[in-house]
């Protein structure tokens, strides 16, 4: 392999412990971690002290230009930089300024009108002209690896209880680059996009449903959110590039972009070993570019590290649901002890997994 070859690499970016030592930003390879201070050519003094930093957020900050240089110094980097991925702990790899959840299957939207609004139009008439969602907590997002303990909260009115109805969201989540004043235009939305990450938005469905009307979801969302510990960049899934499905009615003018396009990205959700669902990305209604176009077009700033996801990602067969509530129909939910694994892939490239057990309340 030429050098030219090897710097052409977009290695997916984490945060790894090794040993009892500090966190330090990293690429992985496969099985391997590459810890990224130090390396040769990354003197510059700006992304040196990035690269010390117990976060990727200063990093992000400095643009795509840094990141190629980390990326390209990783890739010529000798075995001696290697680490074994199972001699490292991945930690939160970014400080998440913002959160932000969308609600962007159109499957995912229908199933969940019939189940919470039974004599309603399952969906509502501004679910075609923008990308809704609701701000999340930034501050409870973890890592992969972290228990969810089973939240209290207000199941029947009056009663506070822990959930009965635990659940779990597949999703994707996309890290947002360089901080910007808003609005960002839908075709420079693409610029703004660091990397990709799988996103399990743990749902108490008892809790949602007394408190969602008329401000939207809080308690049974905020105890915890959880996502993959490596981010992939955007430029490793050039090749997981789809047209979108046609938007009927059209969207306002500044959700059009001159190219469309969505990930398709084949998701695994298993409990306990048992591969329960295959929900697909590639069908999403609405774009990552729109959702971040929609979320800034009233001027909101953007912050590097903020993190927007697609909500849940749903399909139209049988077991492609990304939630229990659809799949189960209420029969089932999580157990104290079992384990949740969201898995991601697309064509040859892995976005890794986002794990947890719930922990009792
Ligand atoms: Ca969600």
């Amino acid at each position: 392999m030429t050098t030219c070859e090897r710097s052409a690499a977009s290695l997916p970016w984490g945060v790894v412990r090794i040993g009892g030592g500090s966190p330090q930003p990293a690429l992985r390879d496969r099985d391997a971690v590459v810890v990224v201070a130090g390396l040769p050519g990354l003197q510059e003094p700006d992304l040196a002290a990035a690269l010390r930093a117990p976060t990727l957020n200063a990093l992000i900050e400095l643009g795509p230009s840094a990141w190629r240089a980390v990326q390209t110094a990783a890739a010529d980097a000798p075995a001696s930089a290697r680490t074994p991925l199972a001699a490292t702990t991945a930690v939160l790899p970014i400080r998440i300024p913002d959160f932000v959840d969308f609600y962007a299957s159109l499957e995912h939207a229908t199933n969940f009108g019939r189940i919470f609004r039974p004599s309603a139009p399952a969906v509502r008439e501004n679910w075609r002209q923008m990308p809704v969602a609701y701000h999340g907590r930034a501050s409870t997002v973890v890592v992969s690896g972290t228990p969810v303990r089973r939240p209290r909260g207000q199941t029947t009115p009056g009663v506070l209880a822990p959930t009965a109805q635990l659940d779990l969201e597949a999703e994707l989540g996309y890290v947002c680059g360089p901080s910007s004043g808003g609005p960002i235009a839908i075709d420079r939305a693409e610029a703004h996009i660091f990397g990709v990450v799988l996103v399990n938005d743990w749902s108490a469905r008892d809790i949602q449903r007394l408190e969602y009307e008329p401000l939207g979801p809080f308690l049974g969302k905020s105890f915890q959110t959880s996502m993959s510990a490596w981010i992939t960049p955007l430029d490793a899934l050039d090749g997981a590039r789809v047209a979108p499905p046609a938007q009927d009615p059209p969207p306002a003018r500044y959700l059009r972009a001159k190219d469309r396009w969505l990930l398709d990205v084949d998701l695994e959700i298993e409990i306990n070993g048992e591969i329960v669902s295959r929900p697909s990305a590639g069908r999403l209604y609405w774009t990552p570019a729109q959702m971040l176009a929609h979320l800034t077009v009233n001027g909101a700033r953007l912050s590097a590290g903020d993190l927007f996801a697609s909500g849940t990602i749903s399909g139209t067969q049988p077991h492609s649901e990304g939630s229990l509530a659809e799949l189960f129909a209420g029969q089932r939910w999580l157990d104290d002890g079992d384990e949740v694994t969201l898995r991601g892939r697309a064509g040859a490239v892995e976005l890794g997994e986002v794990r947890g057990r719930v922990a009792a309340a």
